[in-house]
């Protein structure tokens, strides 16, 4: 199912205050600012009069004595209960200053705003310089207009996997020659061609056994998406500081819990079928029983 960007634009406060006025409304509307840096100088500009809420999502102290206008660091119930029932304007702004944490609490805050108030939402107007920062927010808009969560997991499955997918293709890190890895010509890794996709099994007594070629490997190429694969990097490729966490992923940390985390680092050589399966497996076990259960942890080299 393709998703409708329709309501999502890209503008100045000044563009899109001017833009407001030219919509016709039938209900209030309220403006959620979302920015760091929000500062009074906003308020000099020319606030389109059908906005009767104003809403600010920051760190800074906002002390601008208006009416209506509220402070707070995150989306809580006194905006979730002030908003019911208005025409919603989202508005995100993402400063300089702003890092992966401070992304992080943003896309929290539209989890719990759209969880909600989705289909009020009209407008989403998302400013950044930072392509990276602007794409995990886009993204988060959009997965959370999916209604099923297969369809929100797999949105941002796929999104983590062809970010996975540009990063190793971009820096060449595996440097394939002749259907041989650096690693491989290395001789740094287990076998001496086609990288390390070769799937195995641990017998009763934890040792590794009937290790081959993965079957997903058709025409020497993955045939399914498994993120855990495209998460992995061998021991020669961590000496040099490639490392890829799930935990450490903007757009995974935020969607997931350790529980879901989890089965994201430890399912190696499993399709994406099963991995979102998984993910949408509704166990209540404590994370460290969970963790001690967890048969597909692989904590060795492949
Ligand atoms: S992760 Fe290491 S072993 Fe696997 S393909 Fe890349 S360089 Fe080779
Ligand atoms: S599932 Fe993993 S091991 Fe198997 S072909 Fe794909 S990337 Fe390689």
């Amino acid at each position: 199912m393709e998703q409708s960007k329709n309501n999502i634009v890209s503008m100045s406060y000044n563009d899109m205050f001017s833009h407001i006025n030219n919509l016709s409304f039938s209900k209030k509307v309220s403006f959620i600012f979302i920015d760091s840096k929000f500062n009074s100088d906003l308020m000099k500009l020319k606030i389109p009069n059908i906005i009767s809420n104003f809403f600010v999502l920051s760190n800074n102290k906002v002390d601008l004595h208006i009416p209506h206008l509220y402070c707070y660091k995150k989306i809580n119930k006194k905006i979730l209960k002030l908003t019911y029932n208005t025409s919603i304007i989202v508005s995100i702004k993402i400063n300089d200053s702003d890092d992966d944490n401070s992304i992080k609490n943003i896309i929290k805050s539209l989890i719990s705003l759209i969880k909600i108030q989705k289909n009020n939402i009209i407008l989403y107007n998302i400013n950044s310089v930072n392509t990276k920062y602007y794409n995990y927010i886009l993204n988060s808009i959009i997965a959370l207009q999916f209604n099923s969560k297969r369809e929100q997991y797999e949105y941002i499955y796929d999104t983590i996997c062809d970010e996975l997918d540009e990063t190793f293709s971009q820096n060449n890190y595996c440097d394939f020659k002749n259907d041989k890895c650096i690693a491989n010509r290395e001789k740094v890794s287990t076998k001496d061609i086609m990288g390390c996709c070769y799937s195995f099994k641990y017998t009763a007594l934890g040792n590794i056994t009937d290790r081959h070629l993965c079957k997903y490997l058709n025409n020497k190429k993955c045939s399914t998406k498994c993120l855990t694969c495209k998460l992995y990097t061998c021991k020669y490729l961590k000496d040099k500081g490639i490392i890829f966490k799930a935990k450490d992923n903007i757009l995974l940390n935020c969607f997931f819990n350790k529980k879901q985390l989890r089965v994201l680092s430890s399912n190696y050589f499993i399709s994406k079928e099963k991995i979102i399966d998984k993910l949408l497996e509704n166990d209540h076990l404590p994370y460290i029983i969970y963790y001690i259960m967890n048969k597909e942890y692989i904590p060795v080299d492949l």
